[in-house]
């Protein structure tokens, strides 16, 4: 799928009528979609390969965020974190026959996945991971599976309402995100945390002007603060959401890949949208076609 900006910022609009309207983006304390998980997964993988060696462990690490509504979320009492990417986590998962109780899910913030990728922290990634060639000159990142493009979150009596309205402002965002270099080059001055969490209490409290990132982030914050935020301006950059994996495991592209793809096609995909973001009531956007894998 790839969004006119027209398109991408009406269902901006949608979507934030609808989180706005419900107050909930797949946060709700439900564990989302059902999934099928193989029986006998590890003998559809050939010896030596990475998919193989997790199957017949039956465990399997992946890192998602924990504080973003509708894509990452887990609190301090929840059991699994709750979102889109968890849920594209769940699929990879079953398919090598690991149960959603059997994953270690693993808090990533904007500026470790990369370094958690490459020491083995993790398996795999699955963390509003913008795919970029900076990116995949360290790590694997196959996808993209999901496309959304980045926006400003301000308060809702903010006088920002356009792109240039930004130039001499102050504007948070993670560091370590592809939003915080492209809002730098709109000419604000750009204010970077750890997590985006921070980042939204200092648009609370008024010490910054406004927060920038993927629009579908800043829908979730919206929605939890409905009287006092609101996401304004039309995507201005294309973020293509791709799984991280380890360059040392080439063969775990063609996997993710093909197995998003059939969850694309046998509607897993759509049920994972429905019970997370999709909750905001925003229509199933099509699937984006995955690139092709480099040469394993
Ligand atoms: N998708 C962007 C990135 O990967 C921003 C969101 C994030 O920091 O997770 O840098």
């Amino acid at each position: 799928m790839r969004l006119t900006r027209f398109k991408a910022a009406a269902a901006a609009v949608l979507l934030t009528a609808g989180l706005a309207a419900c107050g909930d983006a797949g946060n709700d304390g439900d564990s989302g979609a059902d999934v099928d998980v193989q029986d006998n997964a590890a003998e559809e993988f050939d010896t030596g390969t990475r998919m193989r060696e997790l199957a017949e462990s039956g465990t399997i690490k992946i890192g998602v965020k924990f504080d973003q509504p509708g894509i990452g979320f887990k609190g301090a009492t929840d059991d699994m974190p709750v979102g889109f990417d968890p849920e594209m986590g769940k699929i990879l998962a079953a398919d090598l026959g690991i149960a959603p109780e059997d994953i270690t899910w693993v808090e990533t913030i904007s500026a470790n996945r990369e370094p958690f990728l490459q020491s083995g922290e993790v398996d795999l990634v699955i963390a509003s991971y913008s795919i970029t060639d900076e990116r995949r000159a360290v790590v694997g990142q196959a996808g993209p599976y999901y496309v959304t493009g980045q926006q400003l979150l301000v308060r809702s009596d903010s006088d920002i309402a356009s792109l240039e309205d930004v130039a001499g402002t102050e504007v948070c965002s993670v560091t370590g995100s592809t939003s915080l270099e492209n809002i730098e080059a709109e000419g604000a001055t750009p204010r970077g945390f750890d997590t985006y969490s921070e980042c939204v209490d200092q648009v609370l409290n008024g010490t910054v002007d406004a927060m920038t990132t993927d629009g579908a982030i800043l829908l979730g914050y919206a929605a939890e603060h409905p009287d006092e935020l609101k996401v304004v301006v039309d995507p201005f950059s294309e973020e293509r959401y791709g799984v991280g994996y380890s360059l040392d495991h080439p063969e775990m592209c063609e996997w993710i890949v093909e197995t998003i793809e059939e969850a694309e096609d046998d509607g897993a995909w759509a049920d994972a949208f429905e019970a997370t973001l999709g909750k905001s009531g925003v229509e199933t956007p099509e699937p984006p076609t995955a690139d092709a894998c480099p040469a394993a």
